[in-house]
């Protein structure tokens, strides 16, 4: 297929832009999605208020007359004939339009219309009158340098030249069956909708094609896994694992106990384990996981421990490595930023057998590792995982026994359909003293009272959060807070006494990953972040959460952001800032169970916010939601699983292409 620098327009400079959003491929560029429509609706100058926003459409009258300012700045006058009126039409700074806006030439206004003046000031300029009364514009997450405009311009173009060799992942019979309009068609209707209607149509059949890849890779796994369930069975001494329990600095929790033994059965056990570890954040789930990897390890085989950033993995590494200090075995980390002459240490050291524990990302799983006799395989944090990369290991030819850790309260008919046939250890309890995150709602007027309290906790040199639904401001955000903005306002508040950061999902993860070991190692005081924030790090020294615009978030977000507060000694707080939706959020004032704040988020919000803060992994959905589209989804599940059923010759392309998506990643 065709490369991204291939289509007409791109350049170098656009190419790195792009490759910034991610956008590496023609197919990721075609399926970068509109996250919002406007509608651009026709008005009519009757019945506008004054001082009113007005979208509106005719032809240019006169010819525009430019005026120049000090500092490059102009402006633009012309008359502009309306199907309900002649009005004067101003616009600043747009002299490049000039040669564009002959007279007789149709156009859409933006703007403001001053009544008593007959004048619209214009935000924007279209070309082109609105058809149908209305326009559909879709709205793309851009990055500087890059506009929607560019970005719309460069995937219609992609889907001009290559659109007939873009995957279609909906087999024929399916397509048929729902009538669904072909791939490309499809594509160009979500990129240049022409009616609301057609929108949804094509909306819910880009949304019924990814999750039937997703359901099919899960239900392929699943019988791939039923095929080869043979695993390992060791032998493991009860009093050996009590032992190294007993020296570790605390005393399980009695649901760790038990995570514990059930795990320790399925090792023991001839069958393969396949275990989801589910537990609230803060619940204890690593020392459980250490826990078995110690077992696996006296029994005789190499444990590996996939965390999904590197600061995550270096925090386990050094965790682990503490509590192995007092015995014979070697550990490891292997990460992106291991040294070349490490590394080919480390997989001699793997494949010879000398290396007892490995902990790393996905380094781990990369084609040049072999292992000598892997028995266990432990993901952090799993959510954050492909089904991709978490079955790599598993096609490496070995067979180890593999335990998934999650700190996302799933309802059980959730994990059921999307974790296929895993069983689930869920741990409720949590360490005993630990010290409820003192929750506040505060009001926009109470901006100084909260400031307040960041600076008290400052000044004992402890470390803040500081969470905002938006990265940058932009013309159509309204009121609500961006990490830039607030990084002004913070840098305002506290002068240069303190070091202030900011860190959001559309940087590099080298780039997150520098800034949160900065943030670990105190170089930073206040972070100010998106909700992407980094799952699972243990930063003791934060003890302030504070999150604007709160009521834009699930509850179940809110509590998986302020589990990143509480974890050392020190008393921890959660501020919450909204104007509304305060009865919600006191909810949070209240509660600190996870399980129950996704319930209660359930009981509000239909469906609830049940994947927590960042839908990664496997459930990173580009058009669908799991939490919106479950009936797409349950048919999604019952399709590809007949679908699969058929005789493995039939539809042979496809599956090679759904299956080889598996194996690739
Ligand atoms: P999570 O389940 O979110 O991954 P961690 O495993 O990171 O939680 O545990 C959170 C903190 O609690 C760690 O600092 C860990 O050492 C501590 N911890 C775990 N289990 C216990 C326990 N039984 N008693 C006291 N502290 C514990
Ligand atoms: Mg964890």
């Amino acid at each position: 297929m065709a490369e991204i620098k291939d289509v007409k327009g791109i350049g170098p400079k656009s190419l790195s832009l792009l490759n910034k959003l991610n956008i590496n491929t023609v197919e990721d560029l075609v399926t970068h999605y509109p996250f919002r429509y406007d509608v651009l609706k026709r008005g009519s100058l009757q019945e506008t208020e004054d001082d009113g926003h007005i979208i509106i459409d005719g032809k240019v009258e006169s010819v525009p007359i430019l005026m120049r300012f000090k500092a490059g700045l102009n402006k633009m006058n012309f008359r502009f004939v309306t199907p309900s009126g002649v009005v004067g039409v101003s616009i600043f700074n747009r002299a490049f339009l000039k040669k564009q806006l002959e007279v007789g030439t149709g156009i859409t206004v933006i703007g403001k219309y001053d009544k008593k003046k007959n004048i619209i000031t214009a935000s924007e300029i279209k070309m082109g009158i609105l058809s149908n009364k209305e326009r559909i514009e879709p709205v793309y997450h851009c990055t500087s340098g890059l506009t929607n405009k560019n970005l719309s311009s460069y995937i219609n173009m992609a889907l001009l030249m290559y659109g007939r060799e873009i995957n279609d992942y909906i087999p024929e019979e399916y397509l048929e069956k729902y009538q669904f309009v072909n791939k490309r068609t499809a594509l160009n209707i979500v990129h240049n909708p022409p009616s609301m209607d057609k929108l949804q149509d094509v909306i819910n059949r880009l949304k019924y094609e990814e999750l039937f890849a997703f359901m099919f890779k899960i239900n392929y796994l699943k019988r791939q896994n039923k095929l080869n369930n043979k695993g390992l069975s060791r032998e493991i001494k009860e009093t050996d694992i009590k032992k190294f329990i007993k020296q570790l600095p605390f005393s399980l929790t009695s649901d760790q106990e038990k995570a514990v033994s059930e795990i320790i059965e399925d090792l023991k056990a001839p069958h393969r384990m396949n275990r989801l570890l589910q537990g609230d954040v803060g619940s204890g789930k690593t020392i459980v996981a250490f826990i078995a990897m110690y077992a696996n390890c006296i029994a005789g085989y190499q444990a590996a421990l996939m965390a999904p950033t590197e600061i995550l993995a270096t925090q386990h590494y050094h965790n682990l490595k503490e509590l192995l200090k007092d015995t014979p075995y070697h550990l490891e980390l292997l990460t992106g930023s291991t040294s070349k002459k490490e590394k080919q240490q480390i997989y001699e050291n793997l494949k010879n057998g000398n290396i007892n524990f490995i902990v790393g990302t996905h380094a781990l799983i990369q084609e040049e590792v072999e292992y000598n006799n892997l028995g266990l395989v432990i993901t952090d944090e799993q959510h954050r995982f492909g089904v991709n990369q978490r079955t790599n290991l598993q096609n490496k030819g070995y067979m180890p026994d593999i335990l998934y850790m999650s700190a996302t309260p799933i309802p059980r008919t959730y994990a059921l359909t999307i974790y296929g046939d895993m069983d689930v250890t869920i741990i409720k309890e949590r360490p005993k003293g630990r010290k409820p995150i003192a929750t506040y709602v505060k009001t926009n007027d109470e901006i100084k009272d909260v400031l307040t309290m960041m600076y008290e906790e400052l000044k004992q040199n402890h470390q803040v959060y500081v969470i905002a639904p938006l990265i940058e401001d932009n013309e159509n955000s309204g009121d609500l807070k961006s990490v830039c903005h607030l990084k002004e306002q913070m840098q305002l508040a506290f002068k240069d006494k303190y070091n202030i950061d900011i860190i959001h999902g559309k940087m590099a993860t080298a780039a997150k990953d520098l800034i949160m070991q900065e943030f670990l190692q105190n170089k930073i005081q206040i972070l100010i972040s998106t909700t992407v924030i980094e799952v699972g790090v243990d930063v003791p020294n934060a003890t302030t959460m504070v999150i604007f615009d709160a009521n834009r978030f699930g509850l179940s977000t809110l509590h998986q952001l302020r589990g990143r507060v509480g974890r050392g000694s020190a008393k921890s707080q959660c501020i919450l800032v909204s104007d509304t939706d305060t009865k919600r959020l006191e909810i949070m004032e209240k509660v600190q169970d996870g399980f129950v704040i996704s319930e209660e988020d359930f009981k509000l919000r239909g469906h609830g916010d049940l994947f927590g803060t960042k839908q990664s992994g496997d459930m990173e959905f580009k058009i669908a939601s799991l939490r919106q589209d479950y009936k797409i989804l349950l048919q999604a599940k019952k399709d590809s699983e007949e679908y699969l059923k058929n005789k493995d010759t039939d539809h042979k392309e496809l599956k090679e292409k759904l299956i080889s998506g598996i194996l690739m990643n």
